[in-house]
């Protein structure tokens, strides 16, 4: 286990902790540095920080952003965000509507493909943070439509599944371009995946990328060795954490399982020059 994770989820969006119950849990694991990083939603941040205080557990405000590309999905990652910030805030509920009509397409699909779920019933499973394809997931689930969490996205809502809808096309470039207007350090999150890594890197970093995630929790070793020394050649913080949301309660990593060093940690703060 390690003392920092640098990427967790809340009810504020598709986790299942609250963010008091989140930090509860943090502090169990002996975790000394987390981020709250919520998609497209920010309000778990000021309870993550009351809960947390005086108990030794800093809380560095984050915020992830997922956006469509043609090469598949990129999920930018910012720290130290000016999440107080009213223009800031006003393109999180931008996001957040478009979450909603997007979720709403995806069920009217699944239902016209004979699976019975209610658009409410998954309204209210994403409750008052930002609403996502997990909470379609256990919809699916709850009735049983589907054996696993997995399964649905196989199935219906992940990229090729039959249901699946884009996204409001926002890309890594304007999710970069946002973090950095409100002062955020942007970092590109769970890497593994994008085959051309090493070919859109560049332009990435011209706009304003500072960071990769290299000690991600879901990450075997060889994968971790490799994107640490892409982040060594391009100068990158190398980030990471667990990603917990709290859902696959049997497979999933808990926080603290993998993070980075407390160094990565300093030279995020020294680059946002906010001291927390
Ligand atoms: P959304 O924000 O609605 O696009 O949903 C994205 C979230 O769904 C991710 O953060 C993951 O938690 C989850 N997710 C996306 N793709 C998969 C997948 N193939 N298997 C399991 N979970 C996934
Ligand atoms: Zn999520
Ligand atoms: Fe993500
Ligand atoms: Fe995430």
């Amino acid at each position: 286990m390690v003392n920092v994770d640098l990427h967790l989820h809340t009810t504020y969006s598709d986790g299942n902790l609250t963010p008091d119950k989140l930090v509860q849990l943090a502090i169990k694991n002996n975790l000394k540095v987390i981020s709250i990083t919520d998609h497209d939603c920010t309000d778990g941040i000021d309870e993550g920080i009351n809960a947390a205080s005086n108990t030794g557990l800093t809380i560095i405000p984050g915020i992830e952003l997922n956006t469509d590309t043609d090469d598949g999905e990129i999920h930018v990652l910012g720290y130290f965000i000016d999440y107080k910030n009213k223009d800031f805030q006003k393109i999180l509920t931008d996001c957040r509507n478009n979450r909603v009509q997007r979720a709403k397409l995806m069920v009217n699909k699944i239902n016209s493909l004979g699976l019975d779920i209610e658009w409410d019933r998954v309204k209210e499973l994403a409750g008052d943070g930002s609403i996502g394809r997990p909470h379609i997931a256990k919809a699916l689930l709850e009735r049983k439509l589907i054996k696993t969490f997995q399964e649905a996205f196989e199935k219906y809502i992940g990229r090729n599944g039959q249901a699946y809808v884009e996204r409001l096309r926002l890309n890594a470039k304007e999710a970069i371009e946002i973090i950095q207007q409100f002062d955020g350090i942007p970092v590109l999150a769970h890497p593994g995946h994008i085959r051309n890594l090493e070919q859109i890197l560049p332009s990435l970093i011209e706009i304003g990328l500072k960071g990769l995630e290299v000690f991600y929790a879901n990450y075997d070793s060889s994968t971790i060795n490799k994107l640490r020394t892409i982040a060594i050649k391009y100068e990158l913080i190398p980030c990471g954490g667990s990603d917990y949301h709290g859902i696959k309660t049997k497979t999933e990593k808990l926080p603290g399982t993998l993070g980075p060093p407390i160094e990565t940690v300093d030279k995020l703060k020294e680059l946002s020059n906010k001291f927390i």
